[in-house]
C-alpha cells in the first residue's frame, strides 16, 4: 500500500474528528468513517485479481469469482443470493498467431477483437487503409477486396483519458462497416496503447461480428505500415482459434439488507464481477467489486439500520453486452417499480467527481444533498447526461432513475481492458476515499423518503431524442435492442 501523503492525512483526521463527535447520532458519520478506517478492501481485491485472476464470463475463473464473492458477503453475514441467467452465446479466444511476409518478413503480436471469427492460417494482403475513412475506402477501391485492411488509430493515454476512449468505440462503429462494403477479409487494428500494449476491445456489432478482427501491438502495425508506404508488398497469415459456443448460464451475486422501515423500497449499487481484460479486470472492475462488499461489510459490522433495503449487486457478464444487469431487470420486473435508484461504478480508481445522473435534475438535487456529508471530499459536480457503457444501462432504459459515479480519468483509459490492468495500478488511498463517498450516498438513498418516478416508455424515448442517447446506445451495440423492444419498457 502507498503512504497517504500529508494533505490528505489531514483532511481524513479532520473528517474523522467531525465523525466521531456526531457518531451517536449520525449513522452516515460512523458509516463514512468506517470506510475511511481501515478495511480488508485491499486484500480482497489482492485476492479477487492475484490468486483468481482474469474473469471472462464462462470461464472457471468467473465462477470461482461468484463463490469467492458469495462467501466475502456471508463472512460479513450479509445476505447473499446468487442468480443465474441466460448468457446468448460464449466467445473466449484459445490462441491468436500471425506474421507477415512478402518483401519483409516477421512475426507480429497480435489479439483477437472481442467475437471475432476464427481464422486458420488465413493468408491475404495487407493494406494501409490509413485511418478507415470514406476516404480511405474509395482511395482503396477494389484493392481493399479479400485483403487484411491495416487501420490506424491514435495514440491513447492518460493526458487523452476517457474521452479518447469513447472516441474509440465510436470510430469503431464506423471504421467497421465501411470496411465490410469494401470487401475486406478481415480487420487489423493498431493498437492505441504504445510498448507493445495490446487489449481486449471493442467489435462495433458485438456477438453480429462476422470478420476476423485483430488488434496488433503498436510497434509492430506502424512497422508494416511504414513498409507498405514506401511500397513493399506485404501479406499478413493468422490463425485465431476461439471457443465460441452456445447459450450457457452465468452468475449475478446479490447482496442483500433488508430496510427496517420499507423494505419494500430498493437501492441498489452495484459493479460488475466478469472482466474482459488479459490483465486481470483490477481497474475493471475489481476495484469497485472490493468497494461494494465492505461497504455492506462496514454496514453489518457497524449494525446500522436502512429503512430502505439496501442491495448489492455483483453483475456477469457486462463485457458482453451488459448482460447480467439487463436479465435483473427482466427478472425483477415486477419490483423495479420499487427501485428508488440503481447506481453502478465501473471507472477505476480515480477520484469521484460526482455522478452521471441521466438527464433528471430532480436526480442532481437528491445526490447533491446526500453528499453533504463527505463535502470536504470534494468538490462534486454532477454530469445530468445518461451514459450508456456500463450496467445503469437496462435500469435507463426501464426508467428506473439511475447513476454512473463519474471519476478523474487516472489511469483507466490506458489500462482499459489491456495486459497491465492489474492489481498495482489501483490507487489504494483514493479507493478508500471514493469508498466513502459512495457510502454516503448510498445511505442518503437508503433513509430518505425522497422518492423519483420512473419514467414512461415514452418519456425514455423523449430522452433518447433529446440527447446523444441514441449515438452511445449505436456505439455500444446495444440500440438495436431496445429499436426491437427486447431491452427496456414497454409501457
Ligand atoms: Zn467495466
Amino acid at each position: 500500500m502507498r503512504i497517504l501523503n500529508p494533505r490528505l492525512l489531514a483532511v481524513i483526521s479532520a473528517l474523522l474528528c467531525v465523525s466521531s463527535a456526531l457518531a451517536a447520532e449520525n449513522d452516515v458519520d460512523l458509516l463514512i468513517a468506517a470506510m475511511l478506517g481501515d478495511t480488508p478492501l485491499t486484500d480482497d481485491l489482492h485476492e479477487l485479481t492475484d490468486t483468481i485472476g482474469g474473469r471472462v464470463t464462462g470461464t472457471v475463473a468467473n465462477k470461482q469469482a461468484v463463490a469467492w464473492a458469495e462467501a466475502k458477503f456471508r463472512a460479513a453475514e450479509v445476505a447473499v443470493s446468487t442468480e443465474e441467467f441466460e448468457m446468448p452465446y460464449e466467445w473466449q479466444e484459445r490462441l491468436v498467431q500471425a506474421h507477415i511476409s512478402g518483401d519483409v518478413g516477421f512475426d507480429v503480436g497480435v489479439v483477437a477483437k472481442p467475437f471475432s471469427t476464427p481464422a486458420s492460417a488465413l493468408e491475404a494482403p495487407l493494406i494501409d487503409a490509413g485511418t478507415g475513412s470514406a476516404e480511405d475506402f474509395a482511395r482503396l477501391g477494389d484493392t481493399a477486396r479479400g485483403a487484411w485492411a491495416l487501420i490506424g488509430t491514435p495514440v491513447l493515454n492518460d493526458e487523452i483519458g476517457l474521452g479518447g476512449l469513447f472516441a474509440e468505440y465510436s470510430d469503431a462503429a464506423h471504421i467497421e462497416p465501411r470496411a465490410f462494403a469494401a470487401g475486406v477479409a478481415g480487420l487489423v487494428f493498431l493498437s492505441s496503447r504504445p510498448n507493445n500494449l495490446v487489449y481486449r476491445h471493442n467489435a462495433a456489432l458485438g456477438g453480429k461480428n462476422e470478420y476476423p478482427l485483430l488488434i496488433i501491438e503498436r510497434e509492430h502495425g506502424e512497422r508494416a505500415q511504414r513498409l507498405l508506404r514506401d511500397g513493399k508488398a506485404l501479406s499478413l497469415t493468422a490463425t485465431i482459434e476461439i471457443d465460441a459456443g452456445n447459450a450457457f448460464t452465468a452468475t449475478n451475486v446479490i447482496g442483500e439488507i433488508r430496510g427496517s422501515v420499507r423494505p419494500e423500497e430498493i437501492v441498489l449499487f452495484g459493479a460488475h464481477l466478469d472482466s474482459f481484460a488479459l490483465g486481470t479486470g483490477a481497474l475493471d472492475n475489481g476495484v469497485n467489486v472490493a468497494m461494494m462488499i465492505n461497504i455492506a461489510r462496514q454496514i453489518a459490522r457497524l449494525g446500522l439500520r436502512p429503512e430502505r433495503t439496501i442491495r448489492f449487486a455483483l453483475w456477469n457478464g457486462e463485457e458482453q453486452g451488459l448482460v447480467g444487469s439487463w436479465k435483473y431487470t427482466e427478472q425483477h420486473e415486477d419490483e423495479l417499480d420499487q427501485h428508488i435508484v440503481a447506481a453502478s461504478f465501473d471507472i477505476g480508481s480515480g477520484r469521484t467527481t460526482g455522478y452521471f445522473t441521466g438527464g433528471r435534475p430532480d436526480l442532481v438535487k437528491l445526490v447533491e444533498k446526500y453528499l453533504q456529508p463527505v463535502a470536504g471530499l470534494g468538490p462534486f459536480q454532477q454530469a445530468d447526461v445518461p451514459i450508456v457503457g456500463t450496467d445503469n444501462f437496462d435500469f435507463m432504459m426501464q426508467g428506473v432513475p439511475n447513476l454512473v459515479a463519474n471519476q478523474a480519468d487516472a489511469n483507466y483509459a490506458s489500462n482499459y481492458h489491456a495486459e497491465s490492468d492489474t492489481f498495482d495500478k489501483v490507487d489504494q488511498q483514493q479507493v478508500r476515499l471514493n469508498s466513502a463517498i459512495a457510502a454516503a450516498v448510498l445511505w442518503g438513498f437508503a433513509n430518505s423518503t425522497d422518492r423519483l418516478p420512473r419514467l414512461s416508455h415514452d418519456e425514455i424515448e423523449a430522452l433518447i431524442n433529446d440527447t446523444d442517447l441514441e449515438k452511445q446506445m449505436r456505439d455500444f451495440a446495444v440500440w438495436d435492442g431496445w429499436a426491437s423492444g427486447q431491452r427496456g419498457r414497454h409501457d
